[in-house]
């Protein structure tokens, strides 16, 4: 169906000590071969970062980490750097996931330093972008959607954003049971791609893999990831049983045998 690897990401969010983070990505990690096809990111709290990397040990499993600074280090009191997740084994980060920007404050130029900075170190951001329900109810979804891919990316060609992943997570289906229905989903990804082919580039824009969030389930996980334009998916609750997580997981694999 398509040459991209699908990817499936789990985002534990504020869950999970350390030795119940050990445990989930332990199980996790046995279940995923090498070779499927999918690729596989575990996103635990900064605390279990270190642990979770010597559980996936030998497996093909990556880390990812929730969130970063743009600066390597200095005077920044509280934060985490991408020079300091590269120490940790992090290969991957999540940038502007919408409860960051809804309670932290994250700004679109701020998301812009942070996209930039990972890739700086190697390290792929997977960028979060998404609406509200009332910007949905309004009409606005690809105003927001497109403007937040633009911003962040501003300034990067092709060649420097070439590992990038982009996430589309509306607002109104995280943590909320309610999912897009897949169609819907494919047509904000396909803006998406589309609108990144006009800025950068078609032949980058074809290869970036557009990840669904949002109540993604095992029940929903087949029919968003049969869409063209669904390489994967971005998994909250789900991802914090392996029971849940594995399922999905094996949808990516699908996706990619198809
Ligand atoms: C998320 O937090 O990125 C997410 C998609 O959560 P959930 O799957 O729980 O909706």
């Amino acid at each position: 169906m398509s040459t991209r690897t699908p990817l499936i990401a789990g985002n534990w969010k504020l869950h999970n000590t350390v030795a119940e983070s050990r445990a989930l990505a332990g199980a996790i990690a046995a279940h995923v071969r090498d070779g499927s096809g999918c690729d596989v990111v575990l996103g635990p709290v900064a605390t279990s970062l270190t642990a979770v990397k010597q559980a996936l040990d030998g497996s093909a499993v990556g880390l990812s980490a929730q969130n970063t600074h743009w600066e390597d280090s200095g005077a920044w009191t509280g934060e985490l750097s991408p020079a300091l997740l590269l120490d940790a084994g992090c290969g991957y980060c999540f940038i502007g996931h919408s409860e960051r920007r809804q309670f932290f404050g994250e700004t679109d130029a701020g998301v812009r330093k942070k996209v930039a900075a990972l890739l700086a170190h190697e390290i792929v951001p997977i960028l979060c972008v998404g609406e509200s329900l009332e910007q949905r109810e309004a009409g606005q979804t690809l105003d927001v959607v497109l403007g937040q891919v633009e911003a962040a990316t501003e300034g990067l060609d092709a060649g420097a954003l070439a590992p990038l992943v982009v996430a589309y997570e509306p607002i109104w289906a995280i943590g909320t049971g309610r999912t897009a229905k897949a169609e819907d989903a494919q047509d904000v990804h396909g803006a998406i791609r589309g609108h990144l082919s006009e800025l950068k580039g078609k032949s980058w824009a074809d290869s970036v893999r557009l990840l669904y969030g949002g109540s993604v389930k095992p029940n929903n996980a087949d029919e968003l990831l049969s869409q063209p334009d669904v390489d994967g998916a971005l998994v909250g609750g789900a991802s914090l049983s392996a029971d849940n997580f594995i399922p999905i997981i094996d949808a990516g694999v699908r996706r990619a045998e198809s």
